[in-house]
């Protein structure tokens, strides 16, 4: 079982922006089985999430428009991460994983202070050697790139089951 972490103390404000890679798969519709207890990931994404760089087009307001918009706050990941892809800096830290080798934070050209002090706190709190599989960065683009909007004249739950992405991402 996880140690848990004050994820809170831990990270200030512009840290925890800066975990997010804006992959926008939070932001793509899931479907949760009760069966199962799975969650299934879609290709149906947010009617505010700019599928080509990952943005929410409506971040300061996202809440209000968007009702169904998760917050994703230290406080939330313990609940929220079964539902996020494995590859998020979020549940990655939450469960004391590596992030994926693609993360902005390694691959940006230069690091200022914060980053770097950001890559240290990280660095002190992965206690997992082997890593779960982790989607790469190529298949990440090309599951947002090639999300739909939802269709306002046909009904929802007939779009999400058809648009069930089978890849195990979550
Ligand atoms: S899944 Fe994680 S990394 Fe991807 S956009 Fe959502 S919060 Fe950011
Ligand atoms: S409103 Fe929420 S779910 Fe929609 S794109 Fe913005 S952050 Fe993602």
């Amino acid at each position: 079982m996880t140690e848990t972490i004050d994820l809170a103390r831990l990270f200030t404000e512009t840290e925890w922006e800066l975990l997010c890679d804006r992959c926008g798969l939070c932001c793509l519709y899931k479907i949760d089985d009760y069966e199962t207890g799975e969650y299934l990931l879609t290709r149906v994404a947010c009617p505010f999430l700019d599928t080509q760089c990952g943005n929410c087009t409506s971040y300061s307001e996202r809440f209000e428009k968007m009702p169904t918009c998760a917050r994703i706050s230290p406080h939330a990941i313990d609940l929220a991460r079964f539902w996020m892809p494995k590859h998020c800096a979020y549940r990655c830290i939450y469960e004391r994983r590596p992030l994926p080798a693609w993360h902005p934070l390694f691959t940006a050209p230069e690091r200022n202070q914060t980053e770097e002090r950001l890559l240290a706190k990280i660095a002190r709190l992965v206690k997992t050697e082997h890593a779960v599989p982790l989607i790469e960065a190529e298949e990440v683009l090309s599951i947002r790139q090639n999300a739909v909007k939802p269709n306002p004249n046909q009904k929802l739950d007939y779009q999400l089951i058809g648009n069930v992405i089978e890849a195990p991402l979550i």
